[in-house]
């Protein structure tokens, strides 16, 4: 089994995390010399992860794990939340046709509807530092935090929604596998 590094976006992608696929195993050691693992990360480019919404690491679950019945949320209860959501969005861009979902929003838009606390600027300002991110996941790190609160029925983004949103752009970190 590898590890994957899933990318969900417009359509979905997944890479290995390395030319051995062992990096980040819980049980597998990889093979590759150091550095590698970064050299090949690198591949990945800027622009390519701007336009990815989500940075899903994946390690793989074994057999007992996948096997046992231990409580997960309910898909059912999960799809009640998603069409909950979606119902948010389309009355929140009821007025304007073509338009459905937040990850459609122009930056003015953006700028208008997801509007956040001084204290989510301030964590936001961090985060923009720290991990260098463009102006592209600026906006997309908005986006995504309106959609994780509007999963929460919440008016309003509040911090944890916008640190969720945050750890979604794991693989804009520098240093990242460093
Ligand atoms: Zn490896």
């Amino acid at each position: 089994m590898e590890v994957q590094t899933r990318f969900f976006g417009r359509g979905e992608s997944s890479t290995p995390p390395c030319p051995c696929g062992y990096f980040n195993h819980p049980e597998k050691e990889c093979i590759c010399p150091p550095g590698m693992v970064q050299k090949y990360l690198s591949k990945i480019s800027g622009p390519l992860l701007d336009r990815i919404d989500l940075h899903v690491e994946v390690t793989p679950v074994n057999f007992t794990e996948l096997a046992s019945d231990r409580l997960a949320e309910k898909s059912e209860l999960i799809r009640d939340r998603v069409i909950k959501a979606r119902e948010v969005q389309a009355t929140r861009f009821g007025s304007k046709p073509d338009l459905h979902a937040n990850a459609q929003m122009s930056p003015q838009m953006v700028r208008d509807i997801c509007k956040i606390t001084p204290a989510g600027q301030a964590l936001l300002k961090k985060a923009m530092e720290k991990l260098g991110l463009s102006a592209r996941a600026y906006d997309r790190i908005l986006k995504v935090s309106r959609t994780i609160a509007d999963l929460a029925c919440s008016e309003e983004i509040e911090l944890e929604h916008l640190a969720e949103a945050i750890n979604f752009r794991s693989l804009d970190r520098e240093g990242w596998a460093g």
